[in-house]
């Protein structure tokens, strides 16, 4: 892929070229500027600048693992608007998966050479946070060498609550049991005006980040997400970046923004349609350009669809996920990407982009195969985060 300096791309919109210059100069980009890039009309000249700072960045680097997704249950206390996952307890769809369910799927993951299981679900009305400490015992015991992305911030406060316990002391206990690392998920928007509307009884935005500051300062790398497309505007999408950027700037401790685009299908929402192609690259594109300090962008293929995640490649995103199994989340609310796709599939893809792909481990590590063997290597794609803090 021919890379082009931030003075060579060919700008449409002449609102762009201030951004242009401060990118150009390394400088960060204001909030004012964001509602530039939401606005402009010139969707080509800004996936360019985000390009620049991909390429700047990762030059042509596209990173993808091989893991496995477990839910482990779909019962949840909360009632998001936008959630076409939950079941309530007596809900023929319930379910809560068995000890045995949940090794036989961390030893599957295991022998298909997954070097990651990532772990999210509902918040169960009865279960107590010792059996979510299990699962994690459980995966770890069954299949040691994986790593244990688990539960998102809301989970977590969640565990808080029902535990009756400090978020760090949640932490420790999880970490003890073999957590590795915290998904992005329960983000959604931070700004009141909308979170209180779509997702109102769960983890605030000061929990959220609560969460994740304590996650970082106990060494655990975490991600962030973005939940775009449904009844939120320009300006909050902005606050929710900045947000996200001010606590990067505290801690380091963030690895990857995925911006996730909403899925109306079974949810509370149907009435408003799927976010466009045009607005799923123009996230992609801003979230690369305002998150100066978040080393990599995902373009999450199972939400995006392939065709989509490929061209984000070129707009900012340096990530396309993994070679996801057993994805319920956004299956169940319409996506209709396949459950799965071959680490051939995904190179192939990737390759078609241009880029050159390099699997990596949850941390970011590369990961080196001979036939079933795999084995970690040196880190890949950005600075080291927080000194001293891969496990
Ligand atoms: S998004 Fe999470 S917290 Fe909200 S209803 Fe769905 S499973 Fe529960």
């Amino acid at each position: 892929m021919g890379r082009l300096a931030m003075n060579e791309i060919r700008l449409c919109d002449p609102s762009l070229e201030p951004i242009r210059r401060k990118l150009g100069a390394g400088e960060r980009l204001s909030f004012e500027d964001g509602l530039v890039l939401e606005r402009t009309p010139d969707l080509l000249g800004l996936g360019a600048l985000a390009n620049a700072v991909r390429e700047r960045l990762h030059g042509n680097a596209a990173y993808y693992n091989i893991n496995t997704h477990l839910n482990p249950t779909n019962v949840c206390v909360y009632r998001c608007d936008f959630c076409a996952f939950r079941a309530d307890l007596n809900d023929e769809r319930a379910y809560v998966m068995t000890e045995a369910q949940v090794r036989e799927r961390a030893q599957q993951a295991q022998a298909r050479g997954a070097t990651e299981l990532h772990i999210v679900g509902g918040l169960h009305h009865k279960l107590p946070f010792s059996w979510y400490v299990d699962v994690v015992r459980w995966v770890k015991q069954a299949a040691p060498a994986i790593h244990v992305k688990a539960y998102t911030a809301v989970e977590i406060e969640w565990f808080a609550k029902i535990g009756r316990m400090a978020i760090e002391d949640v932490l420790k206990r999880l970490i003890d049991a073999g957590l590795g690392s915290l998904p992005g998920g329960g983000a959604e928007i931070f700004h009141p005006e909308v979170r209180e509307r779509i997702c109102g009884a769960k983890a605030s935005t000061e929990k959220w980040l609560e969460v994740h500051r304590t996650a970082h300062r106990l060494g655990l790398h975490s991600n962030a997400t973005m939940l775009y497309g449904h009844i939120e505007r320009a300006e909050h999408r902005i606050d929710h970046l900045l947000r996200l950027r001010a606590l990067q700037d505290e801690t380091g401790g963030f690895q990857t923004f995925i911006p996730l685009a909403f899925h109306p299908d079974n949810s509370r929402m149907e009435e408003i349609p799927k976010p466009s192609g045009v607005m799923d690259l123009r996230m992609m594109a801003i979230g690369r350009l305002m998150l100066d300090n978040v080393p990599h962008i995902k373009a999450y293929w199972v939400m995006l669809g392939l065709k989509t995640a490929q061209v984000a490649l070129a707009f900012g995103a340096d990530d396309i996920d993994g070679t996801v199994v057993h994805e319920k989340i956004y299956h169940e609310a319409g996506a209709d990407t396949p459950q799965e796709v071959s680490a051939e599939e995904i190179r192939r893809l990737i390759e078609e982009a241009g880029r050159e792909p390099i699997e990596r481990d949850t941390l970011y590590r590369r990961v080196e195969r001979e036939g079933a063997a795999w084995q970690i290597g040196a880190a890949v794609g950005g600075p080291p985060l927080l000194a001293g803090s891969r496990r």
